[in-house]
């Protein structure tokens, strides 16, 4: 039988979802175009890295310009006129606002390779084993972040042992607050045999897990919890940070001071892979040279694309844009679930990343299948994938947002829902 060329090479890469059945052959802004040349309004965005949109002008022609200037593209430890600028501008634009004196890490160029050197260093900083983290949180599929991720069904795959993480209820998950107290009392009670751990690791909105949003008040208090016992509070910023939920840092102004950030995604901007993480001085000082490395950990295209995102962030005016879209997102969601939904339905979010639990993973599936029908690329996450997520690029075009809220809705009704 005739295979297409979709089917030839997609059917190769077994391990790929395969939601989108099409070539994808160019990107703008919030659109991606097939080869075929329909359209398509994307409300994935590369699972979160492309917060600043597709093709992002400033930041290409900033690429442009470091290849005709020959810089250089990957450095490893040394240092680059490329790192250099990025570094100077994460302080100028992030760090120094807010008084952080964080320091920078680059990682392995993905979040997993950010959240293995978070348990690293926390580990080493401490000198214990155990770390706590949540249930429905995610951290990466390598094998120490994924000991530290919830779905159940990946770690069994890779037969993941759970040897050295404690896992919590989330705040959000039935019996949340109260179980964070009890590990705290147990933690005193030598009868108890636990050992206290390294670090608490934590999303403030858990994304892959469902869109699960946290209150500043939990999160104070697994701070307070997390010190009182001697370990690090580490705040996993992957998919939440860098403006997704209309700040910087998914938590700024709720009080916290984490130990250790990680960031990745939408780092470099432009889809450009790199990932960091940002320690407190004195954990900095665990550090030994050469004492977590990998190659490809100073791409000079990631910096340049990183730098020129961080114009962003010099104003205030996407960080409003992000807070009034977020508004229409969830509005628009909430009346979808009134209308089309029933008791099971619950919308979810914060900032840009809005979600519909639908209840039902094969009905979301489906909703995700009739999008992509009608031209809106969208995600499912959670328990059995019945969450639709909505994490389009903050830069989307308000128009283009009612465009796309407007095909889900169709997509919802075509499904059933
Ligand atoms: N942490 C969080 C919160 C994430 O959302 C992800 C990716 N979905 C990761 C870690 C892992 O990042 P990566 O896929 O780049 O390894």
């Amino acid at each position: 039988m005739d295979t297409t060329p979709f089917e030839r090479h997609e059917s190769q890469v077994r391990g790929y979802c395969r939601a989108y059945p099409t070539v994808f052959a160019s990107a703008s802004n919030a659109h991606q175009v097939d080869e075929d040349g329909k359209r398509y309004i994307d409300f994935f965005a590369g699972a979160g890295v492309l917060n600043f949109g597709h093709n992002d002008p400033a930041m290409k022609e900033a690429i442009i310009a470091f290849l005709q200037a020959d810089g250089v593209a990957h450095s490893l430890d040394t240092h680059t006129t490329a790192k250099r600028d990025f570094i100077e501008r994460f302080h100028e634009v992030v760090l120094a606002p807010r008084g952080m004196d964080h320091r920078m890490q680059f990682m392995g160029p993905t979040g997993s390779n950010a959240v293995e050197a978070a348990l690293k260093l926390a580990r080493r900083t401490t000198g214990r084993r155990e770390v706590v983290a949540f249930t429905h949180g995610f951290h990466g599929m390598t094998l120490g972040s994924l000991a530290a991720t919830a779905n159940d069904a990946f770690r069994q795959w890779a037969g993941v042992p759970l040897e050295n993480v404690v896992r919590l209820p989330f705040e959000t998950a039935p019996g949340g607050a109260e179980a964070l107290e009890a590990y705290r009392a147990a933690l005193q009670d030598p009868s108890s045999g636990l050992r206290p751990p390294a670090a608490f690791l934590v999303e403030t909105v858990q994304a892959e897990g469902g869109v699960n949003v946290a209150s500043a008040e939990w999160l104070v208090r697994v701070q307070e919890v997390a010190h009182e016992v001697g370990a690090l509070l580490v705040v996993d910023d992957i998919q939440a940070g860098i403006g997704r939920t209309g700040s910087y840092f998914s938590f700024d102004g709720m009080g916290l001071d984490p130990d250790i950030i990680v960031l990745a995604k939408g780092l470099g901007g432009f889809g450009t892979p790199i990932a960091m993480t940002l320690n407190r001085p004195e954990v900095d000082d665990h550090w030994a040279p050469g004492a977590h490395t990998g190659t490809f950990r100073g791409q000079g295209i990631s910096f340049t694309a990183g730098r020129v995102a961080l114009d962003h962030f010099t104003d205030d005016r996407l960080m409003s844009a992000v807070r009034a879209k977020g508004e229409v997102m969830a509005s628009r969601l909430s009346e979808l679930a009134r209308t089309l939904g029933d008791e099971r339905w619950e919308v979810r979010g914060r900032g840009m990343m809005q979600a519909l639990d639908t209840g039902d993973g094969d009905l979301a599936r489906e909703v995700q299948r009739e999008a992509f029908e009608r031209g809106l690329l969208i995600g499912p996450c959670g328990p059995e994938g019945r969450v639709l997520k909505l994490i389009p690029p903050l830069t989307i075009e308000d128009e283009v947002l009612a465009e796309g809220l407007d095909l889900l809705e169709q997509a919802l009704a075509a499904a059933g829902g």
